[in-house]
C-alpha cells in the first residue's frame, strides 16, 4: 500500500484514487493545463530549483530548526516532543514556501499580476510579500469576517502594497474569498497568476503545493535522523486545506513505522455548522475545482463552518488527505476551540513560543497522545505558524478559559 501512496499519485489527470481532478468552468481548462505543463517543466529544471532554494534560504530563513521541547515533554511525562519551527519563517508561517515557489513560476510564465485568497491572512501576507519582492501587482481576496478578526494581517498586506478586497458574500470567510479569486482569474487570465494557498483546488494545485511544502518533511526527516539516529514514531499537524500537514507527512509516507495524525478544527464540537472537521461530518463532493470530503447538507449545499482559527475554517479538505484517510495511511482527528486555546497558552508558558491558533490544534493533540506513549518514543509536531496575529483574539477569550 505505502509505495502506491507516495510514488504514483496523483495520476496524469490529478486524481488521488477517487479524489482530486479538475472540476472548473471551460474557460479555466486551458490556463490550468498551461500551468500544469509549466510547473512540471520547472520542477525538473535545475535552474528553477536552484533559484527557489536560494530564496528559501536567503529570504525566507530555511532550514527551520527542529526544536526539542524539553519542558513540554517533561510536563506531559511521555514521548519526546520535537517542534518543526515553521513559525520562524519570514512572515510567520509555512505559507511562504508555496508563495515563493509559485511566484517564481509566475515570473517564468511572464505574468505581471498576482491574485490570491486568504483566510487567516497568512497566505495573503506571504503572497503580498513575494509580490513586493518581484515587483508584481497584487490583489488579495479576503472574507469580510476574516478581515475583521485578522486585522493585523490586513494592515501588513496593505503596507506591502497589495490591494485587499473584502468579500461580503455568503459566510464572508475563506470559501467566498476563493470564489472571488476564481472569478478574477477567469477575467484576467492573460496577465494574472492565481497563487492558491493550500493543497487544494483543481489539478495541478494540490500536487504543486504539496511539492512546494514537502521541504518541511524533507528537512524534518534529515534533522531527526541526525539528532536521534532514527525516524520518529508520530507526526502531528493541523489540517485546514492540508498544505502544512502534507508537507510534513509526504516524505515519510513510505516509512511504515511512522504514524501520522492530521488534526482538524473541532470548533464547538461536532454539531452541524459548529466545526470544520470534514472527516467527522463530511461526505464526498465537489467544491472549488476538486473532489474530496466536504461539509454539505443533504442537498449538496455547502454548510457553514466554525473555528476559532480562521486558517482551519473551511468546508473542504485537500484531496490527497481524503485519499490517505481512505487508505488508512493517515489518521484524522480534531481539536475543539477550547482545547486549542488551552494548548496555545500551554506552549507559550512552558516553551516561550506563542503558536498560531491553527498550530495550537496540533499541539492540543500532542498533549493527548504524548502521555500515552513511552518515554522512548519520538513525536514531531509541525508548528505551522506563530501566534502574533492571534494575540488580540486570544486575550479576549482566555479570561474565561485560562488554564490553571
Ligand atoms: C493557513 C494556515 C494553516 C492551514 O492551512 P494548511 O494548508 O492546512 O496548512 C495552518 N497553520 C497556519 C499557521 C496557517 O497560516
Amino acid at each position: 500500500m505505502s509505495s502506491v501512496v507516495a510514488e504514483n499519485l496523483p495520476d496524469a489527470h490529478g486524481h488521488f484514487g477517487q479524489f482530486g481532478g479538475r472540476y472548473v468552468p471551460e474557460t479555466l481548462m486551458n490556463p490550468l493545463q498551461e500551468l500544469e505543463e509549466e510547473y512540471f517543466r520547472a520542477q525538473h529544471d535545475p535552474e528553477f530549483q536552484r533559484e527557489l532554494n536560494y530564496y528559501l534560504k536567503e529570504f525566507c530563513g530555511r532550514p527551520t530548526p527542529l526544536y526539542f521541547a524539553e519542558r513540554l515533554t517533561k510536563e506531559l511525562g511521555g514521548a519526546k516532543i520535537y517542534l518543526k519551527r515553521e513559525d520562524l519563517l519570514h512572515t510567520g508561517a509555512h505559507k511562504i514556501n508555496n508563495a515563493m515557489g509559485q511566484i517564481l513560476l509566475a515570473k517564468r510564465m511572464g505574468k505581471t499580476r498576482i491574485i490570491a485568497e486568504t483566510g487567516a491572512g497568512q497566505h495573503g501576507v506571504a503572497t503580498a510579500t513575494v509580490s513586493a519582492m518581484f515587483g508584481m501587482k497584487c490583489v488579495i481576496y479576503m472574507g469580510a469576517v476574516d478581515c475583521e478578526r485578522q486585522i493585523l494581517n490586513v494592515y501588513r498586506m496593505k503596507m506591502l502594497g497589495a490591494e485587499v478586497v473584502p468579500v461580503h458574500a455568503g459566510q464572508k470567510t475563506l470559501k467566498e474569498a476563493v470564489n472571488e479569486a476564481m472569478r478574477d482569474w477567469v477575467t484576467n487570465i492573460r496577465s494574472t497568476h492565481y497563487i492558491l494557498g493550500t493543497a487544494y483546488g483543481a489539478h495541478p494545485y494540490p500536487v504543486m503545493v504539496r511539492n512546494f511544502q514537502r521541504v518541511i518533511g524533507d528537512e524534518a526527516r534529515a534533522q531527526i535522523l541526525e539528532k536521534e539516529k532514527r525516524l520518529p514514531d508520530l507526526l502531528l499537524a493541523c489540517v485546514g486545506g492540508g498544505s502544512n500537514a502534507i508537507g510534513l507527512f509526504y516524505p515519510f509516507l513510505e516509512d511504515a513505522g511512522v504514524k501520522m495524525v492530521g488534526v482538524e478544527a473541532g470548533g464547538e464540537g461536532i454539531f452541524p455548522e459548529r466545526h470544520a472537521a470534514r472527516f467527522q461530518g463530511g461526505s464526498l463532493g465537489v467544491l472549488q475545482g476538486t473532489r474530496s470530503y466536504i461539509l454539505q447538507d443533504e442537498f449538496g449545499q455547502i454548510q457553514s463552518t466554525h473555528s476559532v482559527s480562521a486558517g482551519l475554517d473551511y468546508a473542504a479538505v485537500g484531496p490527497e488527505h481524503a485519499f490517505l484517510r481512505d487508505a488508512s495511511r493517515v489518521e484524522y482527528t480534531y481539536a475543539t476551540d477550547e482545547k486549542a486555546l488551552a494548548a496555545f497558552m500551554k506552549l507559550a508558558r512552558l516553551e516561550g513560543i506563542i503558536p498560531a491558533l491553527e498550530s495550537a490544534h496540533a499541539v492540543a493533540e500532542c498533549m493527548v497522545r504524548s502521555p500515552k506513549l513511552g518515554k522512548d518514543k519520538l513525536i514531531i509536531v509541525n508548528l505551522s505558524g506563530r501566534g502574533d496575529k492571534d494575540v488580540a483574539q486570544v486575550a479576549d477569550k482566555v479570561k474565561l478559559e485560562m488554564p490553571r
